[in-house]
């Protein structure tokens, strides 16, 4: 795909609304000190963004004598945004204004077992349309940003491989163009995790950075060059079906000795059973309440718990080197509900092992961290997305 100046204005824009929702109220020279563009650029800008009500005017800030400088800020009730996580069992929808605060939210369990996308797409459609009415924001809503689990074509709008309900290219933006009246954004929670980092999180600021999301899944999102790498068909990051081991366990892909055999909750609790076969901390194949019970048992000192937790920090550690040796990043952020639920003892186990197996240049360079964000990122990353295309659509209005 060529990059084309309307790209590089976008991207600009990006920029701009992100630094002054990271520091608000601020001044255009200082926002051409924090971005890096020039003067005029940013001046050009910021006139694009009030025009469209998503900056307003904050009044003139002390320049000691000089000509005053005009402040403007984020405007919150310029628009508001809807973001929406798509599980396995539940679909969660988070409204937020312009400044990313949550205006209201709604929560369907959903079952497993239903996999029919008519189905499921209509309990999307009524989350969305719940939160929407709880929100009563006078604001326009400017879009949706839907993360689905699998391996998703954003262009087209097409579920083009979700393992979990067996989906293989089911028109998914179509479907659910029925239910939300609102311009739709799709991508998956990599991506959503991903971007929620690159705007709010960890990885503001950053050129290159890598966001591993520890789950049920295991994946990873790259920001090269401060922008999301998405691939030839938006499939990059399948970092968990990489082999860490060879002729390892069998993954659920088919495959041997996969990374997220190793390091998601499943292969997790399979390390547990093998240390300690009937283990009580396992409970049975609920995935959520045995990391939860590995967790305190880790911060109680239990020989197990901390011999499980130091095997998959090993594995993580390993698999996280690779990346490392491969990509040179300035960071590595932990993102997910099993690396949020096992925090710190796995992080700093995973720093050791990175240490252990990474080569020195690129290692001695790289920070790691546990993600700074308390929401759910993958609805804030969503609703990024929606961000991003209310954003773009400011170039192709024209002005
Ligand atoms: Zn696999």
């Amino acid at each position: 795909m060529r990059t084309t100046s309307r790209d590089i204005r976008t991207a600009n824009r990006y920029r701009v609304l992100r630094q002054a929702i990271a520091e608000s109220p601020a001044s255009r020279p200082r926002l051409a000190a924090a971005t890096g563009l020039s003067p005029a650029t940013v001046t050009t800008l910021v006139a694009e963004l009030i025009a469209h009500d998503m900056l307003v005017d904050a009044g003139f800030e002390d320049s000691g004598g000089g000509r005053p400088r005009g402040l403007f800020e984020v405007n919150p009730g310029g628009g508001a945004l809807i973001g929406v996580d798509v599980a396995e069992t539940y679909v969660h929808a988070e409204v937020v204004d312009l400044t990313l605060r949550t205006l209201a939210r709604a929560h369907e369990e959903l079952d497993p077992g239903d996999r029919e996308p008519t189905r499921l797409t209509r309990r999307i459609g009524a989350a969305v349309r719940a939160a929407a009415g709880r929100a009563a924001t006078g604001a326009p809503v400017l879009g949706a940003g839907i993360s689905m689990p699998g391996m998703v074509d954003r262009e087209g709008g097409v579920s083009v491989y979700a393992a979990n309900w067996d989906w293989h290219h089911v028109p998914l933006l179509s479907l659910l163009a029925d239910e939300i009246p609102f311009p739709l954004h799709l991508d998956n929670p990599m991506r959503a995790c991903l971007v929620a980092e690159l705007w709010f999180g960890a990885a503001s600021g950053r050129e290159d950075a890598i966001v591993a999301n520890l789950g049920t899944g295991v994946g990873a999102g790259f920001a090269l060059g401060g922008a999301p790498h998405r691939g030839a068909s938006n499939s990059a990051g399948e970092w968990g079906h990489t082999r860490l081991v060879p002729d390892g366990r069998r993954c659920r892909c088919g495959r041997l000795g996969c990374v997220e055999s190793y390091v998601g909750a499943p292969g997790i609790m399979r390390t547990l059973a093998e240390i300690s076969p009937g283990s009580p901390l396992l409970a049975g194949d609920d995935q959520t309440a045995t990391v939860a019970r590995l967790a305190r048992a880790c911060r109680e000192g239990d020989p197990v718990a901390d011999q499980v937790l130091r095997r998959t920090a090993d594995h993580l550690g390993a698999a996280l080197a690779d990346l490392v040796n491969l990509l040179d990043p300035e960071i590595v952020i932990l993102t997910g509900w099993v690396a949020r639920r096992l925090g710190a003892p796995l992080l700093g186990l995973a720093r050791e092992a990175v240490a252990r197996h990474a080569l020195r240049r690129p290692r001695e360079t790289t920070e790691i961290v546990l993600s700074p964000i308390r929401v759910n990122p993958v609805s804030l990353g969503a609703a990024t997305f929606a961000l991003e295309g209310a954003l773009a659509s400011v170039g192709r209005a024209g002005s």
